[in-house]
């Protein structure tokens, strides 16, 4: 390999806004068999919106005071939703965010739960008779979640992401590449599919932890593939240590970015394809 080649390559790449940490990486590029791509802020925009609230005002008071305490996406949707609605925030006597599940906050002596089936089931919280509505959100693509107030049932709240614009192009054009695209999410299974047809993915691994993601790429790696993993997000930092190719969502969080390989400016998904091209290219000169 000659160095002269590679930083050419490398420097290619950074002008299509391709950060390539190093010339190895972009060396190591072209070898992927599979590709794993977190699914909100990675596939979709990353910026939810609530589409649906069943409950009444006071329950979503509560609601947007327990999330106001927290930083996921779907928070600052519910958040924005309440405060459309002229609705006060309540200060929080405690706040806690359980990974992958949702969140818990004392307000005014109330405990108010916010989050997706396991947690409601994990504090005894009934939610029978509800899984219709929210089986109909999650068909859709929706993110359903569940609010409770002192251990009972109040309401729900379901928000939408969207597709980023080139989703769909830059999957079809990995496809093509023949590699093996997989979808990882911490979101319900239903609606990871919703998006995964929606964006061309075939193969979805759904209702991961945080702390699971890692172990997803050492699962594929085992079946003896490379596998290149794209994140933006705190949780996604150690699974992208893990894999081959790590690569940051430029417009992600700083964790992800330093943990990666190579970060994607702007995190325009057709930039991935561009590198492995961009990598098959410069080998092509080396050899
Ligand atoms: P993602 O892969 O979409 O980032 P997370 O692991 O952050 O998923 O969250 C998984 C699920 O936990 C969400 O789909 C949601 O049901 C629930 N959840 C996480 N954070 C919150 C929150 N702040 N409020 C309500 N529910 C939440
Ligand atoms: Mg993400």
């Amino acid at each position: 390999a000659t160095p002269t080649s590679i930083m050419v390559g490398t420097g290619k790449s950074a002008e299509t806004g391709i950060l390539f940490k190093g010339g190895e990486h972009l060396e190591r590029t072209h070898q992927l068999d599979a590709i794993i791509l977190d699914k909100t802020g990675t596939i979709t925009k990353g910026k939810p919106e609530v589409t649906d609230f069943t409950g009444d005002e006071e329950t979503l008071q509560l609601l947007a005071s327990a999330e106001k305490g927290s930083e996921h996406p779907l928070a600052e949707a519910i958040v924005a939703y309440a405060a459309e609605r002229n609705i006060n925030i309540l200060d929080t006597e405690h706040f806690e965010a359980i990974p992958g599940h949702g969140i818990q906050a004392t307000i005014g002596g109330n405990e108010v739960l916010v989050g997706n089936r396991t947690l409601m089931a994990k504090n005894d919280v009934k939610t029978d008779g509800k899984e219709r509505e929210l089986t109909a959100y999650e068909t859709d693509g929706k993110t359903a979640m569940l609010i409770a107030v002192n251990g009972e049932y109040r309401g729900s709240v379901a928000a939408a992401d969207t597709l980023k614009e080139t989703a769909k192009e830059a999957i079809q054009q990995l496809k093509d590449q023949g590699l093996e695209v997989i979808m990882l999410t911490g979101d319900n299974e239903r609606t990871a599919q919703a998006i995964a047809n929606q964006a061309g993915i075939d193969e979805v691994i759904a209702q991961v932890l945080p702390e699971e993601k890692a172990a997803k790429v050492k699962e594929v790696q085992s079946q003896g593939k490379k596998v290149a993993m794209v994140g933006d997000g705190v949780n996604d930092a150690p699974a992208l240590a893990t894999a081959d190719i790590g690569m940051a969502i430029g417009t992600g969080t700083e964790v992800a970015i330093e943990a990666a390989d190579v970060t994607i400016l702007g995190g325009e998904l057709l930039l991935i394809p561009k590198a492995i091209n961009l990598s098959k290219a410069t080998i092509k000169n080396i050899r």
